[in-house]
């Protein structure tokens, strides 16, 4: 039984029925669609090394999944080729970044001046100096993923429940889980429900890991001129602001990290402000109008790594939680992962030569 269909569960539901087609399991999703919450609020892109070397060996495994899905999986490609130029503001350095580059083994070349502005052309002079090319960054059609995931799993055997959410649940003998879709009872429980990761544990009285959903918010901005189509992810080294087209449109985030609570979270007027205020100050391209803006919650450990497996001090409880910033881009591998720990395998290949101890809830005991 999983909690929560947001890219968590669905893709750990596709990837414990690929290994286990005989297996009965249910996605209780608690709202009446899946990816309402942080999935379907994404900037939904692709970057290797984004998140850190912690996180890198999750995107690196899944890359080849998301370029070259299985046969039948998904109709369209879900990556896109989009390109990262990572900038910085005169007199900051791009050293740090460009070491993780070099270490994590992903291509990238420096640029400079009007190769920058090739790529970028309405930056700034101050944030045109030096800048790193990253070629592999694609864009990830999300929904799609999320959809091919969640119709996958349901072709193999599970069961959605929608408006399902766990609002008691207790372990007797088995699992039981009460909802207001009625009750269920499972042998193994995992706990997919993003920013509500601890509450559920605590409902089911296991100890809290201690995961912080932190705010982000995207604008959609219409500029004048429009965006340009190959116009890459325009991203500050330094953490303030990064954007990228689309339909001429341009999503601008202020790159927010905002201590909140689990909730159908909305967008701040003063993050959108401060957006708007950081873009003009990086881009000499006027804003013509906000169209729409929106927030979502990206939920971290103490550690900023996933929490992938079972936990040691409840038997039969496994965590799917804590994927922060890129649980859409390290899907394939954590889903995979985390299967062959439920199922007690081998792990998979696409799991093979992970460490997967960091990411087990076992180094929170
Ligand atoms: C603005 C923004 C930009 C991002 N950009 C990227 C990006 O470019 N690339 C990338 O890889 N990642 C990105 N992320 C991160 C990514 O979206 C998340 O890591 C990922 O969606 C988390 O998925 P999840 O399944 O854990 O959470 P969710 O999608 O939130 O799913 C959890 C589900 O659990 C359900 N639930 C909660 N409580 C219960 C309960 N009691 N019973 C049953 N169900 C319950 C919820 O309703 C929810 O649907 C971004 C996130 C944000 C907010």
């Amino acid at each position: 039984m999983i909690l929560g269909a947001g890219i968590g569960g669905a893709s750990l539901a596709h990837a414990l029925l690929q290994r286990a087609p005989r297996l009965k399991l249910a996605l209780l999703e608690a709202e009446s669609r899946p990816g309402y919450h942080t999935t379907g609020r994404s900037a939904a892109f692709y970057a290797e090394t984004y998140g850190g070397p912690g996180v890198q060996p999750l995107s690196s495994a899944s890359k080849a999944f998301l370029q070259r899905p299985p046969a039948g999986f998904c109709e369209t490609p879900i990556l896109s080729p989009r390109g990262a130029l990572h900038i910085c503001r005169a007199g900051q350095t791009l050293e740090a970044l460009e070491a993780e580059f070099r270490q994590g083994g992903i291509a990238c070349e420096h640029l400079h001046g009007e190769d920058i502005l090739r790529k970028a052309p309405r930056l700034r002079a101050q944030w045109a100096e030096a800048a790193i090319w990253e070629p592999g960054c694609s864009d990830i059609d999300v929904a799609g993923l999320h959809q091919s995931y969640l119709r996958s799993a349901r072709r193999a055997g599970a069961d959605l429940v929608t408006d399902a959410r766990a609002a008691a649940v207790a372990q007797r003998g088995d699992w039981r889980i009460l909802t207001p879709a009625g009750e269920f009872r499972a042998g193994a429980l995992v706990n997919a429900a993003g920013a509500w990761a601890d509450e559920v544990a605590a409902l089911a009285g296991v100890a809290p890991i201690g995961i912080e959903p932190l705010r982000r918010t995207i604008l959609v901005a219409e500029v004048q001129p429009e965006a340009p189509t190959g116009l890459p992810l325009v991203i500050d080294s330094g953490g303030s602001l990064y954007f990228k087209p689309d339909a001429g449109r341009l999503w601008i985030s202020p790159h927010d990290e905002t201590p909140d609570v689990p909730r159908d979270v909305q967008p701040e007027e003063m993050d959108v402000a401060v957006a708007l205020d950081r873009f003009e100050r990086m881009c000499d391209w006027p804003v013509r109008r906000i169209l729409s803006s929106w927030a979502g919650l990206r939920s971290f450990a103490p550690d900023r790594l996933p929490v992938l497996g079972p936990d040691p001090e409840a038997p039969g409880f496994h965590w799917c939680a804590g994927q922060g910033g890129w649980g859409i881009q390290t899907a394939p591998a954590a889903s995979a992962g985390a299967a062959a720990m439920l199922l007690g395998e081998a792990p998979p290949a696409a799991y093979a030569g992970i460490d997967a101890a960091p990411y087990l809830p076992a180094r929170f005991r």
